[in-house]
């Protein structure tokens, strides 16, 4: 991930000299350009009451270790869920795990939201003044839906997944990514 390159490290790629070096130095640059992008990021939801369950494995209903691809953020119900990333709705989801959900797509990126409050009919998500249908373009921290229950949960919290080109990624490195471009200097922005 970006913390990798700074500018000492780039310093010391270059006094390295090498035809190997250049490639580092390329991909150093490559990271340090995505991480100024992830200042456009928006936290999904408004009003955080906690993490419940992170990334990875963990311990399912019926007591064995199962795979979570996602980070799950507790709020009370019928807190306002907000757009990660400008996109394009790519599917409107009405599942028994997920519960009412959507996808979002945003270039090589999708990311995902389950167990929303509303109704799905038709294949338009509606929550309060909210109406998606895939297709639909959004804006970053545009009001995409509701906290809720639904699909497979035992609380009023929000399933959000993140995937870059089909493998999920740790929603949690994506936040930790968004707030250090936050506290970057504006002079750190070029390499
Ligand atoms: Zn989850």
């Amino acid at each position: 991930m970006p913390s990798a390159c700074s500018r000492h490290r780039l310093a010391a790629l270059w006094a390295a000299g090498a035809a190997v070096a250049g490639l580092l130095i390329s991909d150093c640059l490559v990271s340090l350009r995505a991480e100024q992008r992830w200042r456009q990021g928006v936290f999904p939801v408004a009003s955080f009451a906690g993490y419940t369950s992170h990334f990875g494995h963990r311990i399912g209903p019926g007591g064995a270790s199962e795979p979570h691809y996602g980070l799950d953020i507790a709020a009370p119900m019928g807190s306002p869920i907000r757009n990660w990333w400008s996109g394009v709705v790519s599917e409107v989801i009405n599942d028994e795990a997920c519960g009412l959900g959507l996808v979002i797509q945003s270039g090589p990126y999708e990311h995902i939201y389950c167990h929303l409050s509303g109704t799905v009919v038709g294949g338009t998500y509606r929550s309060g003044p909210v109406a998606l249908a895939a297709g639909q373009r959004l804006r970053g921290g545009q009001l995409i839906g509701h906290v809720g229950m639904s699909g497979r949960t035992t609380g009023p919290h929000l399933h959000w997944g993140i995937r870059h080109n089909g493998r999920w990624l740790n929603p949690g490195t994506i936040l930790r990514a968004m707030a250090s471009a936050r506290s970057l200097p504006n002079s750190q922005a070029r390499p």
